[in-house]
C-alpha cells in the first residue's frame, strides 16, 4: 500500500461514518496499472471479497459501499430472541478492513449502475468508475401479495439482523402470560434454510423460562421442516413439548396488520405477537445491473469467477446468487474467496482455478447452550457447471453443549476472517 493510499483511507475513515468519496480522490491515488475494483454489499460476501482481492492482488483499488455503518450478524441473531445473546455482541464496525487491508470503505447507497459505462452511482450523486463491479447484496422482501408488510412495525420479519430483531424481542418479552405468538416460514428458497427453526427454539427457549403457558405456531409453506429436520423435531420434543404447534403446508392467504390475524387455505390465526418471514429475492441493486436473469429472483453465475452469466465484469457472491448451494454466512464467505481468488487470476493474465471445491458448516442453537450442525462439501462440476454436494456430507447424531461451544468459536472465527 502507498503512503498516499494510507492517508487517503484515513481521511475516508475519520470523515465519520459517513465517508462519500470523490471520484477524482479515487483516481489520484492509484498506480498508473491498478485495476478498481466496487463491491456492494458489506456482509459476509461483500466484506470477505473486499479484504480478500486487496490481499491478492495489491495493486488493485478495492472500495466497498455499503449502506450501514456497522456490520451486524444474522447468526446467532435468533439468540437475542432468546435472550442469551445482545445485538452489540453481535456487531462489528468496519475499520478493520481499512486499517489492516486498504479497503476504501465507503457508507453509502448503491442507486444506480450502468454496465455499459461500467459506473456505479451512490445517493449522493458521486459516480465511481469500476474495471470490475462484485455485488453482494443479500436479499430483498418480496411484498407483492402483502404490501401492508413493508414500512410498519407491528410484524417484524427480524430476518435482518438489526432494529427488527430488538423490536421482536421486545414484543415477546411484553406478550401477555399464556399468549400466542405465530411465525411463518417462506417456500423455499430463503436466507438460512434453517434459521426459522432455529429460531423457533430461541422463542420457546424464552417462553420456558419467562411464559411457560404461551404458544409458539409455526405456520411453515413448506411440506416438513427443509433443514435438520430430526434434530429439530428432536429438540422440540424434549425441551419443548407443549410450547410449539407445527403445521406444514401452511401458505398465507391474508394478513392483517391491525388485529394481528393470519389466514392460511384451512384456517384462520390470531397471534399476540406476529413474525412473518417473507418471501426473498436479490437485493434490489441486482436488478439495477440487470443481473437477475432467473424466476425474476436470482442471480445466475458462472460458479469459476462467479460473473454473471448476462452481463460482463460484474460478479455476484453471497445470497443473491442462484445455486445449488444453502445462503448461509458461511457459503457467502467461501464464494467471495473464489471470486476474489478469480479476479485477482484475471488481472494477472491467468486461468481462475478450474475445480474450486469448498465446505459449510452451518450451526444452530436449539436451546442457549446446546447447538446442532449441518456440514457438507461441494466441488464444481464442469460438465454441468454447477457446484456439486460431495459424498459424506451430514448432520449432528444429536444435539450438544460442546456443539453450542463449537458454534460459538464457529461464529468468532467467521466474523473476524470477514471483518478483521
Ligand atoms: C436469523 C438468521 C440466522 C442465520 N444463521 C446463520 C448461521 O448460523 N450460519 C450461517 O452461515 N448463516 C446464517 N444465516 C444466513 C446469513 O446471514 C446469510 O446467508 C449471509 O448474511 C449472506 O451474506 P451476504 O453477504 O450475501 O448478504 P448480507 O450479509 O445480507 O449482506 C448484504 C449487505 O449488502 C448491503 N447492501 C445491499 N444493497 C446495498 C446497496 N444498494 N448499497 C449499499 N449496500 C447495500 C446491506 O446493507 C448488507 O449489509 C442466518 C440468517 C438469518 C436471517
Amino acid at each position: 500500500m502507498t503512503l498516499k493510499r494510507r492517508s487517503f483511507i484515513k481521511t475516508a475513515v475519520t470523515a465519520g461514518a459517513v465517508a462519500i468519496l470523490p471520484e477524482i480522490a479515487l483516481a489520484n491515488k492509484k498506480p498508473a496499472s491498478s485495476k478498481q475494483v466496487i463491491v456492494v454489499g458489506g456482509g459476509f460476501a461483500g466484506a470477505t471479497a473486499a479484504k480478500y482481492l486487496s490481499m491478492w492482488s495489491p495493486n488493485t483499488e478495492v472500495i466497498m459501499i455499503e449502506r450501514n455503518a456497522q456490520f451486524v450478524s444474522c447468526p446467532q441473531s435468533n439468540l437475542v430472541l432468546g435472550g442469551s445473546k445482545t445485538l452489540q455482541q453481535l456487531t462489528t464496525d468496519y475499520h478493520d478492513l481499512s486499517d489492516n487491508h486498504g479497503v476504501n470503505t465507503v457508507q453509502a447507497e448503491a442507486v444506480s449502475i450502468d454496465t455499459d459505462k461500467q459506473t456505479v452511482t451512490l445517493n449522493d450523486g458521486s459516480t465511481l468508475n469500476y474495471d470490475r463491479l462484485i455485488l453482494a447484496p443479500g436479499v430483498d422482501f418480496i411484498y407483492d401479495d402483502y404490501p401492508q408488510l413493508e414500512n410498519q412495525d407491528k410484524i417484524p420479519h427480524a430476518w435482518k439482523a438489526g432494529p427488527q430483531t430488538v423490536l421482536l424481542h421486545s414484543q415477546l418479552m411484553a406478550m401477555k402470560q399464556g399468549g400466542t405468538a405465530i411465525m411463518t416460514v417462506p417456500a423455499t428458497p430463503f436466507k438460512c434454510p434453517p434459521g426459522p427453526y432455529e429460531r423457533a427454539c430461541q422463542i420457546a427457549h424464552f417462553f420456558k423460562q419467562h411464559n411457560p403457558t404461551a404458544k409458539l405456531i409455526i405456520l411453515d409453506a413448506n411440506a416438513d421442516v427443509v433443514s435438520k429436520k430430526g434434530l429439530f423435531k428432536a429438540a422440540w420434543k424434549e425441551h419443548y413439548a407443549g410450547l410449539i404447534d407445527y403445521i406444514p403446508n401452511s401458505t398465507i392467504e391474508n394478513i392483517d396488520i391491525n388485529t394481528l390475524t393470519i389466514e392460511t387455505e384451512f384456517d384462520q390465526f390470531q397471534a399476540d405477537v406476529l413474525n412473518v418471514i417473507p418471501s426473498q429475492k436479490a437485493g434490489k441493486v441486482a436488478e439495477m445491473a440487470g443481473v437477475v436473469n432467473v424466476d425474476k429472483r436470482w442471480c445466475k453465475v458462472d460458479f469459476l469467477t462467479y460473473e454473471s452469466t448476462v452481463k460482463s465484469n460484474v460478479h455476484i457472491i453471497g445470497d443473491a446468487i442462484h445455486a445449488k448451494l444453502p445462503k448461509s454466512g458461511h457459503m457467502a464467505n467461501a464464494q467471495a474467496k473464489v471470486c476474489a481468488a478469480a479476479i485477482a487470476s484475471l488481472f494477472a493474465d491467468q486461468q481462475p482455478e478450474q475445480e474450486p471445491v469448498f465446505n459449510n458448516t452451518c450451526y444452530s442453537f436449539v436451546t442457549d447452550t446446546e447447538a446442532v450442525h449441518v456440514a457438507a462439501v461441494y466441488r464444481y462440476n464442469a460438465e454441468e457447471k454447477q457446484m456439486k454436494t460431495m459424498p459424506g456430507s451430514g448432520v449432528s447424531g444429536k444435539s450438544s453443549e460442546l456443539e453450542g461451544a463449537y458454534a460459538d468459536a464457529w461464529a468468532k472465527n467467521i466474523w473476524a476472517d470477514t471483518l478483521k
